[in-house]
């Protein structure tokens, strides 16, 4: 079996293709401190993608309530559990050994779920879950939890929960297309976009029973696999609205929290993302390493990142972010001047940003947190299309509007 190398993981691994065919990669950051749970991006693909007869327990983006909520029902317990029986004890990170380029959060000494497979009856771990699994998309909604029964320090808080954004990772090294025997799920050379070919695919479910994520999905009135598609239309540019230029996806765009953003970054021949210092995804991800992949050591190297929830306790968020948690919450606890000016391009526009820059502003005042002063500035964050055309200008401070007198009373 080839051999990969996973920056998420700091070392290489076996899978079962080469990797790095990209020229692109759809990825995309979600920030969880801000969702308000509000499902427009769940309706919005919905409404979109899988509202026909045989879709209806299918949710390629769907919001649940951590701890005790997931779609399916206990889909990461499950197979946290399956690597711990497979491995035991050995599920660990060595966060000691640090290459800021090739390996930023340390190497994983356990074994991914390509590693616990016996590569001849499966070539990755996993499970199909249940019907009944897939049937309850919101259970737990707002269900908190207590634990642990210690006692936490702010901004932790004893008493928790969390909203977990998920859609299909497009992962660099999917689990459903090392899983399928006829080769039906693939990845594609442009943009990274993980697709099941319906004319290949005949149902036979290893795609849902390898993705660890749950993203895969079997549609019993076609007989056939079905997944998050990255809305490749629009990614494409072909929706009219963008006049050709590429578009965030549905679920990205409808986002009220402002809590998403999504593009196409560049990326090297061994899958790894190229230093493209300006474009605001990489930066997240690499120079500031606030966002961080959802249970790298599954192995798949996930392209939706996640800005960390402040309030929950540490240890919940180490085993399901990895060793980066802490820097990245103090990192967006307390931001550097350009964070908090990237930060501002969340859902600032529908078409993808490639590039930004930062035009300085004002000095607005003191900000005191735990104990450090920093200053505040009122900069201005502007972002670029695929062809360097400015498509977004926005500032740090939100602009005060007034309404003119003729419009007070609403009556005009
Ligand atoms: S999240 Fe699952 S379905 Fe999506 S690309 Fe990764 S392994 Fe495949
Ligand atoms: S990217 Fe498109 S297809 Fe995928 S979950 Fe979002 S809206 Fe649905
Ligand atoms: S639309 Fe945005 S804020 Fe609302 S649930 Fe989805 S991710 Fe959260």
């Amino acid at each position: 079996m080839p051999k990969v190398y996973n920056w998420q993981l700091g070392r290489e691994m076996d899978y079962r293709f080469e990797g790095g065919k990209q020229e692109r990669q759809f990825a995309a950051v979600f920030n969880i401190n801000r969702c308000i749970a509000c499902q427009t991006c769940t309706m919005a693909c919905k409404s979109t993608w899988t509202f026909s007869p045989g879709q209806e327990l299918m949710w390629w983006n769907n919001v649940e309530t951590k701890p005790y909520g997931g779609y399916p029902q206990h889909w990461d317990t499950k197979i946290l559990q399956l690597q711990d029986e497979a491995d035991p004890g050995g599920q660990s990170w060595n966060a000691g050994a640090v290459d800021p380029k090739r390996a930023p959060y340390g190497q994983f000494d356990g074994k991914t779920i390509f590693e616990t497979a016996d590569g001849v009856q499966k070539v990755a771990t996993g499970y199909i879950p249940t019907e009944d699994e897939w049937k309850t998309p919101n259970i737990y909604e707002d269900t908190a939890t207590r634990f642990p029964a210690g006692g936490v320090s702010l901004p932790e808080h004893s008493g928790w929960f969390f909203y977990l954004q998920r859609i299909c990772n497009h992962c660099t090294y999917p689990a459903c297309v090392a899983a399928c025997p006829r080769n039906a799920a693939y990845k594609r050379e442009e943009d990274g976009i993980v697709l099941i070919d319906q004319n290949r695919c005949r149902g036979y479910r290893k795609c849902v029973e390898a993705c660890p994520y749950k993203k895969s999905m079997y549609r019993p009135s076609t007989r056939t696999s079905e997944k998050c598609i990255g809305c490749y239309p629009r990614v494409e540019g072909t929706d009219p609205l963008t006049n050709g230029l590429p578009m965030e996806t549905r679920c990205m765009t409808a986002c009220i929290g402002k809590i998403r953003l999504q593009g196409l970054v560049k990326v090297g021949d061994g899958g790894e993302w190229l230093e493209d210092r300006q474009n605001p995804l990489y930066y997240l991800v690499h120079v500031e390493k606030v966002a961080l992949p959802l249970y790298p050591q599954f192995g798949t190297q996930p392209n939706v990142y996640y800005i960390p929830p402040r309030w929950v306790p540490r240890d919940y968020l180490h085993q399901m972010f990895g060793p980066g948690v802490d820097a990245a919450i103090e990192r967006y606890s307390n931001p550097s001047r350009e964070l908090l000016a990237v930060l501002q391009l969340f859902r600032a526009t529908q078409e993808i940003v490639f590039t930004y820059k930062i035009e300085q502003g004002p000095k607005t005042g003191d900000l005191n947190i735990g104990g450090k002063t920093r200053e505040l500035f009122n900069d201005t964050v502007i972002g670029f299309d695929s062809q360097g055309k400015e498509i977004v200008r926005v500032t740090v401070d939100e602009p005060l509007i007034e309404r003119p007198d003729r419009y007070a009373m609403n009556t005009i």
